[in-house]
């Protein structure tokens, strides 16, 4: 079964499916602007993504992953000026703290993550095509800005009323947009190519206009169609995201290449809240993951908390939400290890590619694999995933064996990984059995079968210890 998911411009729930002349799945996504640390309302965009890279995967497709690096823009300019550094090296610095984050909350690294500075040529190109194809104009001070009124269906992502589309000024979530003026035509007009300033410093590339640096938006229209072509199959990004930027992205690929269809499907994520309002940089409402580590969260409680809530509403945080997420993940593990005691796994057998890769069974998280593909239902999925941990069971190992792989299959989908902060011991599969055999005659309250095969486990060097809702094996 394709996994379904809500399409901005459709408005409709749709497959993800390969179209028959590709045998890959290109997904762009935009990247952070690397002025400063990430917080974690852009991660819960990025691992979103994420999950959404990961069930794609698990489902079988294979994915060409492709998100960019926002390198050159007023923010980044203006910081390493702050900074006294180059533009660069300030824009290295961010960039690895940016990578370390991404590692520590298990976010895949994207396939491709081509930077703005790094596809100047390819932008100048698009431009040069917008202008030739007269979608483009050049402004008196050697700015380049894209005619709105001449791409007939611009605003179809957004769904803009055209007669009042007169400005720029905010964005989809309602922010005000720090768009440059200069000397548009039009209100709606854009910036493609932005005339040297003398507060720009050395940060100036020569172009046909004369020197300057690219408008943001054309950034990931160049680099989209670098890597994935004129057209590919799924573009994700914040809500904030959808107008003007992606609209402006649509316009322009389309305008220039003169192909339709730019992204088949469009993927937005709403905002992480703090309060009630969205946690920006500029509002300076914002935690970094060093904060919550700091604080004594780990990096796989902060992705859980993250992708507790649905991707199409706004998630609250706050850090008892992240308790929340530490006692589920507890609840979790414990379970899952006697859950691997049972069906003779070990932990780091667990958390191998080859138990999801290999196998097709769910076990009993069937549902929980079926609400992940439909939407994208992270809480529901994690709900169904708890409805099994809540069930009384007296599985046989090969029960559990099922149920092993398709836990697995979900936590690699969902990129949450157990027992990493725990070394992991091997269990033979005659010590799992006799477990599960003294688990199971404990719970018929067969008491005097629990204690003999308690001994047996003893003299096969392994202590069971019992705990209300499972038991932990020890080798002695
Ligand atoms: P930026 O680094 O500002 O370019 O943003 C990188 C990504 O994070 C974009 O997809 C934004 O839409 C997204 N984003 C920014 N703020 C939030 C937030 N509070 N919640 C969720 N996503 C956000
Ligand atoms: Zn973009």
């Amino acid at each position: 079964m394709p996994i379904f998911l809500h399409d901005t411009m459709s408005r409709e729930l749709r497959p993800l499916l390969l179209k028959p002349s590709r045998d890959v799945f290109g997904m762009y996504c935009c990247g952070p602007t690397v002025y400063g640390p990430a917080h974690i309302g852009n991660f819960r965009t990025f691992i979103l993504q994420d999950v959404l890279r990961r069930t794609l995967e698990v489902g079988g497709m294979q994915v060409k992953h492709v998100r960019n690096i926002t390198d050159v823009d007023d923010k980044t300019i203006r910081g390493s000026q702050a900074a006294g550094q180059t533009l660069a090296t300030f824009t290295a610095s961010w960039t690895k703290k940016f990578h370390e984050d991404c590692q520590a909350l298990g976010l895949l690294a994207p396939h491709v993550e081509p930077s703005a500075v790094a596809h100047i040529p390819q932008q100048i190109a698009m431009i040069e095509a917008l202008v030739k194809r007269g979608h483009a104009y050049v402004a008196k001070d050697g700015s380049v800005y894209f005619k709105v009124c001449s791409c007939a269906d611009y605003g179809k992502l957004s769904h803009l009323d055209r007669s009042k589309l007169a400005t720029q000024t905010t964005n989809s979530a309602g922010e005000a947009n720090d768009a440059d003026e200069y000397d548009r035509e039009s209100a709606a007009d854009f910036a493609l190519w932005k005339s040297w300033k003398p507060e720009d410093g050395e940060n100036r590339w020569a172009s046909p206009w004369g020197d300057g640096r690219p408008g943001w938006h054309i950034e990931c229209s160049a680099m989209s169609l670098q890597h994935l072509g004129a057209t590919f199959d799924l573009h994700g990004g914040g809500v904030d995201l959808c107008f003007p930027h992606h609209e402006n992205e649509i316009a322009q690929t389309e305008c220039s290449t003169g192909v339709k269809g730019f992204a088949a499907h469009w993927f937005h994520s709403a905002h992480l809240l703090v309060d009630g309002d969205k946690m920006s940089k500029s509002k300076g409402n914002l935690y970094t993951l060093e904060q919550l580590t700091s604080k004594g969260f780990t990096p796989m409680e902060v992705r859980y908390a993250l992708i507790s809530g649905h991707y199409r509403t706004p998630l609250n945080f706050t850090l008892h939400g992240v308790e929340n997420a530490r006692s589920a993940l507890t609840k979790l593990e414990r379970w899952t290890e006697r859950l691997l005691a049972t069906a003779g796994f070990s932990q780091a057998e667990f958390a191998a590619p080859l138990v999801h890769e290999t196998q097709t069974a769910w076990g009993r998280f069937a549902p929980a694999w079926e609400t992940l593909q439909s939407d994208l239902n992270i809480p529901g999925c994690l709900g169904q995933i708890f409805t099994v941990v809540g069930e009384k069971d007296s599985l046989t190992p090969e029960q559990a064996r099922q149920d092993v792989v398709g836990l697995a299959k979900l936590l690699h989908a969902l990129g949450l990984q157990l027992f990493t902060a725990k070394a992991t011991t091997s269990i033979p599969p005659e010590v799992a059995e006799l477990a599960a055999q003294r688990w199971a005659a404990k719970q018929t309250k067969n008491f005097a079968q629990a204690d003999q095969l308690r001994q047996a486990l003893t003299q096969a060097g392994w202590t069971m210890l019992d705990r209300k809702d499972g038991y932990d094996l020890k080798p002695n």
